[in-house]
């Protein structure tokens, strides 16, 4: 098998994981988390797979802990499938099963390269594989070069019987619109705060973090175990609550405005955390309370900001910007 070819064994990511770690409980904790998901793990189960799947959403929300169960109850050999113990599943969950290939950017990279996906293409011809199904599985397609993406394209286009694609992506709009065409498109849902709570718990996070965690990381589990320990993130936190979330009046804008030029390396990090800090202000039972105007106004300068950051504008008239709709009118 060639370099750009590797086996699964980020599928089995803890920060993507499920509320457990047998197949059992992860089906349990999708069941849990959306019909929807849990039917689709039954039409794999079943024979019933589509040919080529996509799973998006964001990172940390368990595409990858999905991918990997859809992989098992492909290559199961049990007739309770996935059952999560049998040479089957095991090698499809380590990622050795000898009928499952994966394609990832490598390690150090960023994308995916059109000759790691000619390699792919060149590998399913030749390839010797066992009897039964066999996947391919393209990990964060989104960052597939869109020569590596085209390259790709007859495959996922007309694979034989026995071929089953599973893709995930975050940004599903960079996937191109050729290969989105042919897929099973599924949107990952967000997971609600007691779900990833208990999912901390189990993890061993102390219970008074947990419920902090859950409620900072924007409904991904993954998310919540990686801020854990990012100290970028509690500076970025700690930064926008004295500023934004803070200024009330002109007579503040001076400190704000200093506090929050200081986190110009960070400045991506303090808008993902404005913007879900705001996100978490809104209550849609009462849209004319104070809060929940201001955090819609807090949200908007967001936007703007980023586009500005598109544009080259500075950081420092971008986060001006944002603390002038965050003053009370
Ligand atoms: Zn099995």
């Amino acid at each position: 098998m060639c370099s750009a070819l590797t086996n699964s064994s980020s599928c089995n990511s803890l920060t993507a994981a499920a509320a457990g770690n047998s197949a059992e409980s992860q089906i349990r904790a999708f069941k849990r988390l959306s019909d929807p998901l849990h039917s689709l793990i039954l039409e794999y189960a079943k024979g019933r797979a589509p040919h080529a799947l996509m799973l998006s959403g964001p990172f940390g929300v368990g595409k990858a802990t999905l991918a990997r169960l859809l992989c098992m109850a492909l290559l199961c050999v049990s007739a309770d499938r996935p059952c999560g113990d049998c040479p089957g599943c095991r090698r499809a969950g380590d990622g050795s099963h000898v009928n499952l290939i994966t394609l990832r950017a490598l390690p150090g990279s960023r994308t995916v390269k059109v000759e790691q996906a000619r390699d792919l293409t060149a590998s399913l011809a030749g390839h010797p594989f066992s009897a039964g199904p066999r996947v391919v599985v393209m990990e964060s397609v989104d960052i597939f070069t869109p020569a590596a993406q085209n390259a790709l394209l007859k495959a996922v286009e007309e694979p034989d019987e026995a071929t089953f694609f599973i893709l995930t992506a975050v940004q599903e709009k960079a996937v191109l619109p050729t290969i989105r065409s042919r897929c099973r498109h599924v949107r990952m849902p967000l997971w609600p705060q007691n779900m990833i709570e208990e999912w901390l718990i189990a993890r061993g996070v102390p219970s008074p973090e947990a419920p902090e965690l859950a409620a900072l990381c924007g409904g991904s589990p993954g998310k919540a175990m990686q801020i854990r320990d990012d100290e970028g993130f509690w500076a970025v936190r700690k930064a926008a609550e004295q500023s934004i979330f803070a200024v009330r009046d002109v007579h503040g804008f001076p400190a704000a405005s200093a506090i929050l030029k200081d986190q110009r390396d960070r400045a991506d990090l303090l808008l993902d955390y404005a913007e879900n800090a705001a996100m978490r202000s809104i209550d849609p039972k009462v849209p004319d309370n104070e809060k929940t105007i201001r955090a819609r106004r807090i949200l908007e300068a967001v936007l703007t900001a980023r586009k500005h950051r598109a544009s080259n504008v500075s950081w420092q008239a971008a986060a001006d910007e944002i603390l002038l709709s965050s003053l009370e009118e």
